[in-house]
């Protein structure tokens, strides 16, 4: 069969493939431990499960506008102008199927074939794949892992042509947990403004921040800034709603009714009684979200101190989400090398940093319970041992 030529030059997700990989090998029987997919392993909050289940039995089970329902609308925009100081209304919002989704119908709504995409690296491994679905060309950026692993000003400035249409911008990123300061946030926005690109922030970590770190979001800097900013968020991970496939996109009114039209033609609206599961979350006690947090810090700790104790793997303390990204250059393999060995002589599922454009890394999340982290933790540390 001969498929489209634009299948052909995206790979499968790999973190998708790895974390149903393990799951599989868990329902053989196998002890594994998966550090896989970033996907909490708390379930869903009973208040918002409780809010969805009332939908459905209050009859929520029809078509809805393919935008969203107009309740969940209004509740995102309210969260967007009192957390993150973002001036939007409902109609600047259009509830999706996932932040995922969110930003493939970004890139639908905004990108043109030869539009050239700025993706600073390690990058989620999703960005590029999206950009060249739609004909775009994505523009790696290389980062300094010494600087944290962030876009300067001057690399931005660089990275620029003609073509540059978006910039896409992820703090807490995904997959080395790093936050860009208030103070860095300000200085890129500075050159956004000056070159009239765009920038689509993916803030689907916001929530997820240790040790006193605060997330800014560049649209609140400037009015010029967020005239040229799009965000893209969602449920999933701060509310432990991965399954339920709710995200959101803000922007300029033209764009989320571009965006609605795609929308409209693909997937229609999100599940209608799952939008209500979605007001409760935004609109209830945020303590939830808070113990999640909690957790993740603490496992956070256990996670780098048992990483960083072993000899040839080095990791920095990551301020936000729910990854750690170390080096294990030191072992003389590559990352798919190195985690294919892992998986299948120690059973530890981990996810290659060839995925996120930086070959010498693997990520792991911890989003997942203590016990399971002591064990593969020690299972990693007799697997490097003997290369090591
Ligand atoms: N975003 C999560 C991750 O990077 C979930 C998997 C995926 O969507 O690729 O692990």
């Amino acid at each position: 069969m001969k498929l489209a030529a634009r299948v052909g030059q995206v790979t499968p997700s790999i973190t998708l493939a790895i974390a149903a990989k393990a799951k599989a090998m868990k329902l053989e029987g196998i002890d594994v431990c998966s550090f896989s997919a970033g996907e909490p392993d708390f379930d869903t909050p009973a208040h918002i499960k409780a809010a969805a289940e009332k939908a459905l039995a209050d009859g929520k089970t029809k078509y809805g506008p393919a935008a969203g329902e107009p309740g969940l609308r209004q509740a995102i925009a309210n969260k967007l102008q009192k957390e993150n100081g973002l001036c939007y209304s409902a109609e600047n919002v259009i509830v999706t199927n996932g932040g995922k989704h969110s930003l493939f119908n970004l890139m639908m709504a905004l990108i043109d074939a030869g539009d050239e995409v700025i993706i600073p690296a390690p990058y989620w491994l999703s960005y590029p794949e999206m950009v060249k679905l739609v004909g775009g060309t994505p523009v790696i950026v290389a980062t300094d892992t010494q600087a944290g692993c962030k876009i300067t000003p001057d690399q931005l400035r660089q990275a620029l042509t003609p073509r540059t249409k978006l910039l896409i911008l992820n703090s807490p990123s995904n997959p080395t947990g790093m936050v860009y300061t208030p103070d860095e946030v300000r200085a890129l926005a500075a050159v956004v403004v000056e070159s009239g690109i765009w920038v689509v922030s993916d803030e689907i970590y916001e929530k997820l921040l240790y040790d006193g770190a605060q997330h800014l979001s560049i649209g609140a800097v400037s009015a010029a800034v967020f005239d040229r900013t799009i965000i893209s968020n969602g449920f999933a991970k701060a509310y432990s709603m991965t399954g339920w496939r709710i995200g959101y996109l803000a922007g300029p009114v033209d764009l989320i009714k571009a965006a609605s039209t795609v929308q409209g033609h693909s997937t229609s609206n999100v599940c209608t009684f799952a939008q209500y599961g979605a007001i409760a979350a935004l609109e209830s006690s945020q303590d939830c979200v808070e113990e999640m947090r909690r957790a993740f810090a603490d496992r956070r700790q256990v996670m780098l101190d048992g990483i960083n104790s072993i000899p040839g793997v080095s990791c920095p303390k990551p301020d936000g989400a729910f990854y750690l990204f170390p080096n294990i250059a030191k072992t003389g393999m590559k990352s798919l090398e190195f985690c294919d060995a892992l998986l299948e002589s120690q059973q530890v599922a981990v996810i290659p940093g060839v995925a996120f454009g930086a070959d010498d890394h693997i990520r792991l999340s911890y989003a997942t319970d203590m016990p399971t982290i002591e064990k593969g933790v020690e299972r990693l540390a007799k697997f490097v041992h003997q290369f090591v």
